[in-house]
């Protein structure tokens, strides 16, 4: 419901292309502790879970809008979305994982350097970690 049921949005396919382009490695839309919400993408050696997040959805500060018709319903489901986010970061947290959220407006190079950053924090991750010469797949990156 978090992801309202959509996976690889353009901004996801975009981040990562860039960071799979700057050598990271990683595992697509998988939950990285049980009961949580699926991270876009996970290292799981780093223990460094990425949320790509809508603008609309997870109340980004920018873009954040409410619909006008049925307000209060919208209101205490965004409002929901956004706790159950908070949540999602303290549960990480206390399992020792580390979380970056993207919002689906940044610019992909510049969130890919924040999750090289955290990824590298970590001591695992960079590139180098884990050397691969091919690229991805057209079909993993093609364009919506
Ligand atoms: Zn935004």
């Amino acid at each position: 419901m978090q992801h309202q049921g959509r996976r690889d949005t353009a901004p996801e396919l975009a981040l990562r292309r860039e960071v799979w382009r700057r050598g990271l490695r990683y595992r697509v839309d998988v939950a990285p502790i049980r009961g949580r919400r699926r991270a876009d993408l996970v290292f799981t050696r780093a223990k460094v879970a990425v949320y790509v997040d809508g603008c609309f959805w997870h109340r980004c500060p920018v873009h954040a809008t409410t619909p006008k018709a049925n307000r209060a319903w919208w209101v205490a489901k965004l409002d929901a979305n956004a706790a159950r986010d908070r949540a999602t970061d303290r549960d990480l947290d206390a399992a020792g994982w580390t979380v970056v959220r993207v919002w689906e407006h940044e610019q992909p190079a510049a969130a890919a350097s924040r999750v090289l950053a955290a990824a590298r924090a970590r001591g695992r991750g960079g590139p180098g970690a884990a050397p691969a010469r091919s690229a991805p797949s057209a079909s993993s990156c093609a364009q919506r």
